[in-house]
Formats: structure tokens, C-alpha cells, sequence
């Protein structure tokens, strides 16, 4: 049996609107083609985590406070997650994971979080904590060139700028800041967005694209996933896009 291997770093920290549901769901829809997903967990004071077994790495959100807690925590990593990033693990960053892999993220307090650095972009709180990205989000991504529009639930203070290549183009919400037209930050290996949902849950498209990556990753022959029966998750994201779109 074909098998992924899962870091989830800090699950017990960054987990807003349920986004450890994504593990839940690459799990199930990859137990459905015969592949099984081994998750191994890294958090606040885990030793010898060895970075380079990993097919994905994953970081969900979280608010500033959780931010600034794992930050030294993070920094210690930085390496290890730069070297697995550069031989093609698969990074899905969510929110304020998303954030945490720029440059920095200056928070709602002015207080500097250093990213590591892996990508050139940067976030800054927005100056009235009042006033923050919130709401439904809908955005068209483009996966192995297949347009996909990619839904969610957005609530982020940090306004990300200089981001080279987005995820994708907001259709409706805020994006990677206050009416954006675009959201999120993308490479082959690298789901970097403000989407919660859990993300995966909602986008199919976007959990198959994540699994076959990694089934495929450092394989000779290459799988196709078979599809699965999304009709239920296709009837909730067309009321949705109905409602938002229309
Ligand atoms: N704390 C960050 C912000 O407010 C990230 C929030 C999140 O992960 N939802 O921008």
C-alpha cells in the first residue's frame, strides 16, 4: 500500500475553525484509493523531529498570541523546513501558517514575529484592530491547469503584500488584503492561504491535488486518484456559490 507521511506542526496551537479537519479529510480521501496517510505530530518542545521523511508539511492557523508562542519553536525548524521545501515537500499553510513562512508578520500589538523566511513575502496587522479580513471567501485557482474555484472562511488582521504568485483570484471576500483581488501564495509544492473551512473539506479539487502530489512524489510510475462521489460537498458549493456569486 502506498503511504504519505504527515507533519502536522503544532496541531494543539493552530488550529482555528477546525482546521485539523484538513488531516481528516487527506486521510479519508486517501484511504478511498487504497493510500494510507501516516501523521506524525511536531509541537512546543518535540526533539528530533527529522524534517526530510515528510511528504507534507503542515501548519494551520491562529491568533497572534499563538503566533508569538511557537515563534522561537518555529525558528529552531527553519532550516529543516527550508531543506524538505527544496527536495519537494508538499507545505499546506494556513492562515497564520501561511504568514509564519514569509518574511515577518508585524502583529495587531507592532510586535515583529520573524517568518522563515521561505517565501518574499511580508504581513502587517491591520493598524485598526477593529477592522479585520472577515467572511465568506471565494477564489479561482488553477490546479495541473484546470480552473477550480476554491471556497472558504476568512478572518485575518495581517494584511500580506509582495506575494509573486498567488494562489489564486478573489471572486469575492478580501484576499491576501482589504478588497484584493488576490488571495493566498502558490508553487507546485506550496498551498499557502487564508482559507478556513477547514479548507479541504469544502475544495475536493484541492485535497485531491495535494494527494496525488505526494502519492507521486519520488515515484517512477505516476498515479491518476480515481474519482470519488463529491456529490453531496458539490451541492453544499453550489448554494454557496449562489449565494456569493449571483
Ligand atoms: N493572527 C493572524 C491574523 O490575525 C492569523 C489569523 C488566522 O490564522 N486566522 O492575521
Amino acid at each position: 500500500m502506498k503511504t504519505i507521511k504527515i507533519l502536522h506542526m503544532y496541531s494543539n496551537i493552530l488550529d482555528l475553525y477546525g482546521d485539523s479537519g484538513n488531516m481528516e479529510v487527506l486521510k479519508y480521501r486517501s484511504k478511498m484509493r487504497n493510500i494510507d496517510c501516516e501523521i506524525e505530530y511536531h509541537s512546543l518542545g518535540t526533539e528530533n523531529t527529522d524534517f526530510s521523511k515528510y511528504d507534507l508539511i503542515y501548519l494551520g492557523g491562529g491568533a497572534d498570541f499563538e503566533q508569538q508562542l511557537l515563534g522561537d519553536d518555529l525558528q529552531k525548524c527553519k532550516n529543516d523546513i527550508i531543506s524538505a521545501y527544496k527536495n519537494g515537500t508538499f507545505l499546506l499553510l494556513i492562515c497564520g501558517g501561511y504568514q509564519l513562512m514569509g518574511q515577518y508578520y508585524l502583529d495587531s500589538n507592532k510586535e515583529n514575529i520573524p517568518g522563515l523566511g521561505l517565501f518574499d513575502y511580508h504581513t502587517v496587522a491591520s493598524s485598526d484592530k477593529g477592522k479585520r479580513c472577515i467572511g465568506n471567501i471565494v477564489v479561482e485557482a488553477e490546479l495541473n491547469g484546470k480552473k477550480t474555484k476554491v471556497i472558504g472562511f476568512e478572518n485575518h488582521g495581517g494584511q500580506t503584500m509582495n506575494i509573486t504568485k498567488p494562489f489564486g483570484k478573489v471572486l469575492f471576500g478580501n484576499g491576501n488584503s482589504f478588497n484584493d483581488s488576490t488571495e493566498g501564495y502558490f508553487e507546485e509544492n506550496v498551498i499557502a492561504t487564508y482559507l478556513h473551512g477547514p479548507l479541504l473539506s469544502k475544495n475536493p479539487d484541492v485535497a485531491d491535488y495535494i494527494i496525488e502530489y505526494c502519492a507521486n512524489r519520488n515515484q517512477q510510475d505516476k498515479i491518476t486518484l480515481a474519482p470519488l462521489n463529491d456529490e453531496l460537498e458539490n451541492k453544499c458549493r453550489e448554494v454557496m456559490f449562489d449565494r456569493l456569486l449571483k
